[in-house]
């Protein structure tokens, strides 16, 4: 088998400079080039119309343009889109578009797997395949986009798929570069959330960033007993960590923190959970997000009653938190973490008796 030629989204403008010297290209080709793949949503090297048939045809020679493959494309009643792609190593990775009111928000995976063992998420079921690349990024960025009709545009993105972004940042930021460049999709920083399940280093240097993207914090538990069970990284990191992290996070960057809480029945939806919870967060500048859980195959979690919920609701509110009750979306379709994928593998599913 020859060889793969190199993915021409991985390291994408120094490729694009070297194949623009090596091919005696002017330097506006490069522009154009962005053009075709970040605006004019290009699914080829084809379809490049300003560009000489022969720079195409270069093109083509020296780049894979995609290097995954679609294995699976489900759309949803609300809009909500979702691909499964096949990596070229076999691996899978799942990414989503969700459409509401004008907003059009993609949300896209960094890792094969993951490996923080979140006791209640598909991604991190059997750990860590490996990292991204860039260029895989991107990718999923590209494809989600050319699914919209033209008359759409993409307005945020959230790092909310599979895997732990911030354990993956080389490659993550480089990726949301062409995120909120001019010459990229031009989705301004604060339009695109990170979210993670609270690594301190890595939270310090996205905050020596020039980009102050909007960070969202996975805590689900409001002490590190019980977060220690459902987040078994936090064994070795602790809430305390995380949350003077975070507010190093706020005051460099300005932008209100979201912290994230899957309710789960009967675990961590207690009304001393909630007061414990809003005693952790009163004082600071954020938006609780609560997430209805979605149920994995094989995993003994559900989501609470609505009383329990409103209950929970309730005393934070009390409490002066903003707390904000997410919808579900795209459920239907498997549109959470590493569902998919899961579903796909037959083998990995076991039903609980
Ligand atoms: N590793 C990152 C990104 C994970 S996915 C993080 O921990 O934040 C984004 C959010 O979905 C996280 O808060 C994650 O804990 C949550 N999540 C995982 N599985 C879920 C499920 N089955 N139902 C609802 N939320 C889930």
């Amino acid at each position: 088998m020859s060889p793969l030629k190199p993915h021409l989204l991985d390291d994408l403008d120094a490729q694009l400079q070297r194949w623009a010297a090596e091919a005696n290209a002017p330097a506006y080709r490069v522009g154009q080039v962005h053009k075709w793949l970040f605006q004019k949503r290009a699914g080829g090297f084809d379809e490049m119309s300003d560009l000489p048939k022969a720079l195409r045809a270069d093109l083509a020679e020296r780049f894979r343009l995609w290097s995954t493959d679609v294995v699976k494309h489900t759309t949803a009643e609300d809009g909500t889109e979702k691909l499964l792609l096949q990596l070229a190593d076999g691996g899978q990775v799942e990414c989503v578009l969700l459409r509401d009111t004008s907003r059009r928000t993609i949300c896209i995976s960094t890792q094969v797997g993951c490996g923080m063992g979140c006791v209640f998420c598909a991604s991190g079921l059997e750990g860590v395949e490996r990292n991204l690349t860039a260029g895989e990024i991107v990718e999923q960025m590209l494809r989600l986009q050319r699914l919209l009709s033209p008359d759409e545009r993409l307005s945020h993105i959230v790092v909310m798929g599979m895997g732990e972004p911030l354990a993956n940042l080389d490659h993550l930021l480089a990726a949301l570069q062409h995120a909120h460049r001019e010459d990229g999709l031009g989705i301004s920083a604060r339009r695109i959330t990170i979210s993670t399940v609270g690594l301190p280093p890595a939270i310090d240097r996205l905050a020596r960033q020039d980009q102050n993207y909007r960070l969202a914090i996975s805590l689900h538990a409001p002490n590190d007993e019980l977060r220690n069970q459902l987040v078994p990284v936090n064994k070795n990191i602790g809430i305390d960590a995380i949350m003077s992290a975070a507010d190093r996070y706020f005051e460099v960057s300005g932008r209100r923190l979201t912290f994230e809480y899957v309710l789960l029945a009967d675990i961590n939806d207690q009304p001393e959970h909630a007061r414990q919870l809003a005693r952790l967060l009163a004082g600071r500048e954020a938006l609780l997000n609560v997430i209805p859980y979605n149920p994995v195959a094989g995993l003994p979690y559900g989501t609470p009653t609505p009383e329990r919920r409103q209950a929970f609701r309730a005393i934070l509110e009390q409490g002066g938190i903003r707390v904000k009750f997410r919808h579900r979306k795209g459920n239907r379709i498997d549109a959470a973490c590493g569902q998919l994928r899961r579903s796909q593998r037959t083998d990995l599913i076991q039903v609980a008796p």
